[in-house]
């Protein structure tokens, strides 16, 4: 996927600011952050939603929740919460068609979202 601009971020040919890597997944904090911690987590291969995953992707997504969990032990919000959401579809307001986890906290997220 060429031109997909999370394959581009994971290839470093676009910069981000990168949480950290693992074998399968990237995170980087999102460059419009809708939380004082909001940070994405992508797996290295190109899926385009939740709808691309199937059973040989369980341990990627495995990856991506413990990254996110790991995240959130770290900076100290496993107590206060926070938040993990996978955007999918026009009315979810998906707007990049690569696979990416939400990892938002620091702040008081209000139910139902928007
Ligand atoms: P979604 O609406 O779930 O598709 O979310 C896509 C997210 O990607 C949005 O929160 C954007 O702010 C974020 N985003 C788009 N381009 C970049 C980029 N180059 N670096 C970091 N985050 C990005
Ligand atoms: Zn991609």
């Amino acid at each position: 996927m060429g031109g997909c601009i999370f394959c581009r971020i994971v290839r470093r040919e676009i910069p981000a600011q990168i949480d950290q890597e693992s074998s399968q997944t990237l995170a980087f904090h999102d460059i419009h952050p809708q939380a004082p911690l909001h940070v994405l987590i992508v797996p290295k291969e190109h899926l385009s939603s939740i709808l691309d995953l199937g059973k040989r992707h369980s341990e990627v997504l495995g990856e991506m929740v413990a990254v996110a969990q790991k995240i959130a032990c770290r900076e100290g919000v496993d107590q206060s919460g926070f938040r993990l959401v996978f955007n999918c579809g026009p009315d979810a307001g998906q707007a990049v068609d690569h696979l990416h986890l939400h990892l938002l906290a620091k702040r008081k997220l209000a139910w139902p979202p928007g």
